[in-house]
């Protein structure tokens, strides 16, 4: 540190020899009377009054108290025009000494480098006292924020940040140049402002809404610029900026922060925003600065923007804050005292050694309790926090749209939106189908359909979580069974299209055929799988298709040999083609024919097939023009509950609050060392709100973290966080204060 401890002024040494002569001899009359005093000596000319260089004291000049110089400036006045030299005493590095060279520095304005004015400073002057000489020659009115440059000799520029610095820490020596800017109306600086902009004056002339201002994304910085735009919205915060507050109180020495630039470079962002004269700003200088103290921001991949904002608070915090040496603060245990004094004490701590804008603003103060599992010790410590980062309940429900496609061959299938437990089991749709239908559940069957076949056909003990989505989810109305003691088969029915040539090459049945429509699932007795039965089954199944009077005119030609081969047989005889073969002439003239299929919906039957039978039945492309409406088949019908708004979807900030407050059992790894049991103990713990800031940040984790995973959860509705930030008033009124 460097005091001026007093001053002294600088005599010329031979009217001093000359004063000494004349008070020693006493004689009031004599020729040693020195009459004014006079530096005439001293200085280089009689304009500048400059110093001569290299004067040596006691030889060329004396030193004088401030009270000597003060009665002999009585008795004998001064040379007129002579400036009386004052000259500080300076603490320099282990000894004091007068500064009788002071620094001369050049002054000037960004605006107008060509008049430039000298002034004089000492080494222990501060950067502040050269603004104010600066404001004064040129006129600056008071109040404008400024940035000094210093250029040195080499004309390089450096910035002089700090304006409580002494002249000689800023190491300003003589002949270096000052240049001091004024920030511009629009927030900008004119050092830093593309120059292009510089003639453009109309950039200036916008006027909109202060604080409504874009930001430029400067390619994947939309978490940098959302985390911007939540903080420059946030009145306390912003005011402190635009007031020009933090310029008084920028740390320039915290360890922790970041030498005030990080403040700085927001300053200037909020100053730009809230200046009403762009659409949008550009956060180049801000993202750079960022980058330069966190590198894991540096690039331009996507980043958390909680993270980004929790960088932000503790940045800024420590850029501005107010506290210049921390102490070392021993916490004490609650040891029973009351709550309240607890905490007060905590808080008070807490502000001994972090007191800023920030602290201000965002920092509340959490209650977190410790029990032991066996002794039962209560350990309660308070401590601060910057935001809440608050769980999102998972649900334990799950919305699922499907298809139910009931006996009734002229009803379309019918979509539902029903609600089913996350981790239940196929049954549980079809219960919750069922509630709509009023169908018993087990007259349903579940199968995922695609491309016009089934995916899958589940079991009613399936999980739903094999369910996707978006999968294509049907459910099948089955008949109810008359005589139960027959056994029943489920069918599953796809619709073909033969192509219009068969390919004889092969000398096989596999004529080309086109899976269309949606497949079917059928209950049938097994003593009805004839062709016939299975024909007449069908035609009366079959959505679109032609009305009965039509087809009972054309009766189907069943032979003995066609009940052998019947389709839901699992394993047809090897025998099979020739009779196929017959089949298919003898049935020319019914609408379709029957085969025997795999779950493809192709004849060749692959090994491996399961017990589940599948058919297909062939309709000629004729006979599918006449009396099938293809159009008509493929439409559904939505029921009332897709009309129903999905409520789930909306998520209370009281219950994530409640969440974030529940009691938990801390885990292996991170143990509670219990002072009474003197062994780490797997402690329950339970955090409390306990004192609430004037601006509370809620972070909502949209991952939920267990051990080995990291699951993203959904937020399908923006209209769930509107919620949230309507609630958040009442839970701050809900909390302690
Ligand atoms: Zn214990």
């Amino acid at each position: 540190m460097m005091l001026p401890v007093c001053c002294r002024y600088v005599v010329e040494r031979r009217w001093y020899e000359q004063w000494k002569g004349f008070v020693e001899t006493g004689d009031q009359n004599s020729s040693s009377f020195p009459g004014q005093i006079d530096n005439t000596e001293l200085f280089e000319d009689l304009d500048s009054y400059h110093l001569k260089e290299r004067l040596v004291e006691n030889e060329d000049f004396m030193l004088v108290p401030a009270e000597a110089w003060h009665k002999l400036l009585t008795w004998y006045g001064m040379v007129d025009g002579q400036p009386p030299l004052e000259r500080k005493v300076v603490d320099l590095p282990s000894t004091l000494k007068v500064e009788v060279y002071p620094v001369e520095i050049f002054l000037c304005l960004h605006s107008n480098m060509e008049n430039v004015i000298t002034s004089q400073f000492s080494r222990a002057d501060n950067i502040r006292e050269l603004v104010f000489a600066i404001c004064e020659a040129f006129s600056v009115p008071p109040g404008s924020e400024c940035r000094l440059w210093m250029k040195s000799s080499d004309s390089s520029c450096e910035r002089l940040r700090n304006i409580h610095m002494s002249v000689l820490d800023a190491c300003l020596s003589s002949g270096m140049t000052v240049i001091m800017e004024t920030r511009n109306a629009d927030g900008t600086w004119p050092s830093s402002r593309p120059q292009i902009m510089n003639s453009v004056e109309d950039q200036d002339s916008y006027r909109g809404q202060p604080g409504v201002c874009g930001l430029t994304n400067l390619g994947n910085t939309c978490f940098m610029n959302s985390a911007l735009q939540c903080l420059s919205n946030t009145a306390p915060l912003t005011e402190y900026f635009l007031q020009s507050s933090y310029l008084e109180e920028l740390n320039f020495t915290n360890p922790l922060g970041m030498k005030g630039e990080i403040a700085e470079a927001y300053a200037d962002v909020i100053k730009q925003m809230w200046s009403g004269r762009h659409y949008s700003v550009v956060p180049r200088v801000f993202k750079t600065k960022v980058g330069h103290f966190a590198s894991q921001f540096l690039g331009y991949q996507q980043h958390d923007s909680q993270e980004l904002l929790s960088f932000l608070l503790d940045g800024l915090h420590e850029d501005l804050n107010r506290v210049k040496n921390k102490e070392y603060i021993e916490l004490r245990d609650a040891d029973g005292r009351p709550d309240q004094e607890v905490a007060e004490e905590a808080w008070r701590n807490h502000r001994r050694r972090n007191d800023s804008v920030i602290v201000d603003t965002f920092h509340g103060l959490f209650k977190s309790t410790l029990v032991c599992p066996e002794c039962h010790k209560v350990s309660v410590t308070f401590d601060p926090f910057c935001y809440l980062s608050v769980p999102l309940p998972v649900s334990k429900e799950r919305v699922m749209e499907v298809f139910f496609v009931s006996l009734d061959p002229y009803a379309k299938p019918a979509q539902h939106r029903v609600v089913v437990p996350k981790a239940g089991k196929v049954s549980d749709l079809c219960s919750a189908l069922s509630e709509m239908t009023s169908i018993p559940p087990t007259q349903m069957v579940v199968a995922d359909v695609f491309n016009h076949r089934f995916y899958k056909i589940y079991n009613t003990d399936e999980s739903l979580s094999c369910i996707l989505d978006r999968d294509d989810i049907f459910v099948y109305e089955l008949s109810v069974l008359e005589e139960q003691q027959e056994e029943q088969v489920l069918l599953a029915l796809y619709l073909r299209e033969r192509s219009h040539y068969r390919d004889y090459g092969s000398g096989s049945s596999s004529y080309g055929t086109t899976l269309f429509g949606h497949p079917l699932l059928l209950s049938v007795p097994r003593s009805s799988c004839s062709r016939e039965a299975l024909y007449n089954l069908f035609l009366q199944r079959l959505p679109g298709s032609a009305p009965p009077a039509e087809q009972s005119q054309q009766p189907c030609d069943t032979t003995e040999e066609d009940k052998q081969e019947e389709a839901c047989s699992p394993s047809p005889p090897a025998n099979e083609q020739p009779a196929k073969r017959r089949t298919c002439r003898k049935r020319r003239k019914s609408l379709f024919t029957i085969q025997a299929v795999n779950s493809n919906g192709t004849t060749e039957r692959g090994s491996g097939e399961g017990a589940q039978p599948y058919v297909a039945i062939d309709w000629d492309p004729e006979m599918k023009k006449r009396f099938y409406n293809e159009n008509e088949a493929e439409k559904y019908v939505k029921h009332a509950s897709m009309e129903v708004p999905q409520q789930q979807t909306t998520v209370q900030l009281q219950e994530c609050i409640e969440l974030f407050t529940t009691v938990e059992t801390l885990e292996e790894e991170n143990p509670w060392y219990c002072p009474v049991c003197k062994k780490h103990q797997l402690a329950t713990k339970k955090l409390d709100l306990w004192s609430l800031p004037e601006v509370l940040i809620i972070h909502l984790k949209r991952f939920s973290y267990t051990k080995f995973t990291r699951e993203k959860l959904d937020i399908s509705s923006p209209r769930g966080l509107k919620t949230c930030c309507s609630d958040l008033k009442s839970a701050r009124l809900q909390a302690n204060w």
